[in-house]
């Protein structure tokens, strides 16, 4: 069985582009090319140096000792909190807009919800001295003000989107008629393993440093490239794409994947895709979406902003349906627990998402020698607002 992407696109059944005819020019000439680029050595080598003296890579694989003796089992954390700008999504925004000077692009656009991939797509514009702009809901821009500063500071122009429920949605929708208009000079920068073939290909690709570290780590470490576990929080799924990828054929490698139940599974307030999606057709993809039984999407709820998102893309889809993944929900009461748990055992403040994933040691147990790696998704400083309110601190 294989779980990665075949040519035409899909994970299984999922996966696939469906775009309107109108993108299809722009879709079409990434799709002809990004294998191609991705394998000069010229991109291999800017792309790896940049990771490694911008980004900080590789990041420490870390010995979680009291987190470890806690729930008896062997828990190593890789920290791509340390990445600059305090996440893993910079990985992707630097593989893409190298991509986007390959092929002559001298316009970037992205969308946002949170305002954290608008952030790292900001970050690499300025880097490149390459014009961006970010579209994002007019109700999330009065939402997420601290990103939306750093995104003015990086140089880029936030266009509100006012349409519909003026979210994440209608800032896609925007972002792909903006798409459509520039087809010559324009990237559009996706910020996750979502979209049309060959985004979620693509940004798996990028995002597999991670578990190409976490092989040579554990190899040091422990003399072996396997972990028995390895587990990541799935908003897009960016991230646990990345900590899977050399591990989704090794059948002795457990892979879990945590989402977020918001206020609990059947409160009408979550993002558990796996436990509540139906097969449907979401950012141009066919994946797992949240939907009401006519169709429409249902609007997300986390306490993280990360993992609220009513799809998950379609790698995901794959793991969930054919059983290659382990898909465990979180609620936001066991996500802050951990969260500070991990404050107060390890001496690190983890970003809310990634805190999910932190919390399965709770009801999930694991044998004492097991080697269990929680991918580290993000550090805490954006969260410190909702901290803050959650703990009275
Ligand atoms: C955006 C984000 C996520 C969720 O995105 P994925 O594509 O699922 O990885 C998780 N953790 C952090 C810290 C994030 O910023």
């Amino acid at each position: 069985m294989n779980y990665n992407v075949n040519e035409k696109g899909y994970y299984g059944e999922f996966g696939g582009a469906y775009i309107p005819e109108m993108l299809y020019p722009n879709v079409e000439e990434l799709r002809q090319n990004y294998l191609k680029v991705m394998a000069e050595e010229s991109f291999q080598k800017e792309f790896q140096q940049l990771l490694k003296e911008y980004v900080g890579r590789p990041t420490p694989l870390y010995f979680a000792k009291r987190l470890s003796e806690k729930y008896n089992t062997k828990i190593y954390l890789k920290r791509e909190d340390l990445c600059h700008t305090g996440a893993h999504k910079v990985n992707n925004t630097i593989g893409q807009i190298l991509m986007a000077q390959r092929l002559g692009k001298t316009r970037i656009i992205a969308e946002t919800g949170a305002g954290q991939h608008g952030v790292a797509t900001a970050t690499v514009c300025a880097l490149m001295g390459l014009e961006c702009i970010v579209f994002m809901g007019e109700v999330d821009i009065k939402r997420q003000a601290p990103n939306v500063a750093r995104m003015k500071m990086l140089g880029a122009k936030v266009v509100p989107a006012t349409s519909g429920s003026k979210t994440l949605k209608d800032a896609t929708n925007e972002a792909i008629r903006d798409w459509i208009n520039n087809p010559l000079d324009t990237h559009y920068i996706i910020g996750s393993v979502v979209g049309p073939h060959p985004y979620p290909d693509m940004v798996a690709r990028f995002q597999s440093v991670i578990s190409e570290e976490i092989k040579m780590q554990l190899k040091e470490k422990l003399g072996r490239e396997n972990p028995d576990f390895v587990v990541a929080c799935v908003g897009g799924g960016s991230n646990a794409a990345g900590a899977f990828y050399h591990y989704l054929d090794k059948p002795e490698v457990g892979i879990i994947a945590v989402e977020a139940a918001g206020k609990g599974i059947d409160s009408g307030e979550s993002a558990a895709t796996s436990a509540l999606g139906k097969v449907g057709i979401i950012h141009g993809s066919k994946t797992l979406l949240m939907q009401t039984n006519d169709g429409q999407i249902t609007e997300p709820y986390s306490i993280s902003a990360g993992l609220d998102y009513p799809g998950v893309g379609p790698m995901h889809a794959n793991l969930f349906a054919s059983g290659r993944g382990e898909f465990i929900s979180i609620t936001d009461v066991e996500a802050m627990k951990a969260g500070l748990e991990l404050c107060k055992l390890e001496g690190i403040i983890p970003a809310i998402e990634s805190s999910h994933a932190l919390a399965i040691f709770e009801n999930r147990k694991f044998k004492k020698d097991d080697v269990v790696v929680v991918n580290l998704s993000g550090r805490g400083d954006k969260d410190l607002d909702t901290y803050i309110k959650y703990f009275n601190l």
